[in-house]
């Protein structure tokens, strides 16, 4: 994350936090809220960067520096983070104990130090607790920030004793250039930020080999539903279900399919800019040639509605079954 992206992400908290930092007026507290993925740990990680970095360019961290690197690999000694450990619902009073003591010293390599607790709903009321005496007696130097997904599972006295912060859900583009920025392919980006506004899951879905392999099938798949000499369904049963061997994957399968047929109904509306598989054009005009608009949305209705039979946990290979051969039926 740097401030570039985070603006472009997050106006107001960007702004917000870069009017304190260039008067040097940072609240001692953050509250950073907001659904997942939209950004509010690497903004926790990126303040703290721009307060440690050794290099910094007009106010906005070098990310290359030891510091700055440190900070993002989790191994700065005046940077620490807390949130509940592995496969635990809950961030113990032991963790914010030990937190606590941490407070008590000065920054070990600086006079700063920055505390970072992440998903600050799953502390015990008694962790809770422990960090409201500190937010309520600052240390010099000493600033904490806590992000959650849930703020009101968070006690009142420790929301309103920090500045809160809302994160907005962000809109496809945005995830879309998070991602190309992170070093996905366009084409990946594009359709995992279709799928989900979630940047974290857009980016787990970016890195699983499978989803690269998923969209390929579906190319496949749409390939064979436009030409009758190309039979569907042993294409189905041999290569294509396979890939989709549960409901949860399948129905990321039929909304890669809907979005295929989606593309057909912007480039029949001339909205060229709207379409996700930018990069087949050429095979999607081709098709268009062939098909109306009502028969483009029959498509669209039938994949939705097979989509609703997973939903209701109807085996996936016979809801397949059902759509291929219904879809093949339109042309
Ligand atoms: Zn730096």
């Amino acid at each position: 994350m740097n401030w570039e992206t985070l603006t472009g992400q997050q106006k107001i908290v960007s702004r917000v936090l870069r009017h304190a930092l260039e008067r040097q007026e940072l609240a001692h507290a953050y509250l950073f809220e907001g659904s997942r993925g939209t950004g509010k740990r690497q903004t926790a990680l990126l303040l703290a960067q721009t307060l440690l970095c050794e290099a910094p360019e007009n106010g906005a961290p070098c990310q290359q520096c030891r510091n700055c690197r440190r900070i993002a690999s989790g191994n700065h000694p005046d940077v620490i983070r807390i949130a509940p450990e592995e496969g635990a619902a809950t961030i113990k009073k032991e963790q914010i104990a030990y937190l606590m003591k941490e407070f008590t010293f000065h920054g070990v390599e600086s006079a700063k130090k920055i505390f970072i607790i992440e998903e600050a709903e799953k502390m015990t009321t008694q962790a809770e607790n422990s960090l409201l005496k500190f937010i309520e007696e600052p240390h010099e130097g000493t600033l904490a920030l806590l992000t959650t997904d849930h703020i009101h599972q968070l006690l009142d006295t420790i929301i309103s004793r920090c500045q809160v912060l809302t994160f907005l859900p962000l809109t496809d583009r945005a995830v879309e250039s998070a991602l190309e920025e992170a070093g996905q392919p366009h084409q990946l980006a594009r359709l995992a930020a279709e799928l989900t506004h979630d940047e974290s899951e857009a980016a787990a879905l970016c890195a699983d080999p499978w989803f690269a392999g998923a969209r390929a099938q579906v190319l496949q798949l749409v390939l064979k539903l436009s030409n009758s000499a190309e039979p569907a369904l042993p294409f189905i049963y041999e290569k294509f279900s396979p890939d989709f061997d549960s409901n949860q994957r399948m129905i990321i399968g039929l909304d890669l399919l809907l979005f295929w047929y989606k593309d057909l109904m912007s480039l029949q509306l001339d909205r060229t800019g709207a379409v996700i598989y930018d990069d087949q054009t050429d095979v999607l005009r081709n098709q268009l040639i062939r098909l109306s608009r009502d028969q483009i949305l029959q498509s669209m209705e039938l994949i939705m509605s097979a989509r609703k039979q997973l939903d209701a946990h109807v085996n996936g290979l016979s809801v397949l079954e059902w759509l291929v051969i219904r879809l093949g039926g339109i042309r």
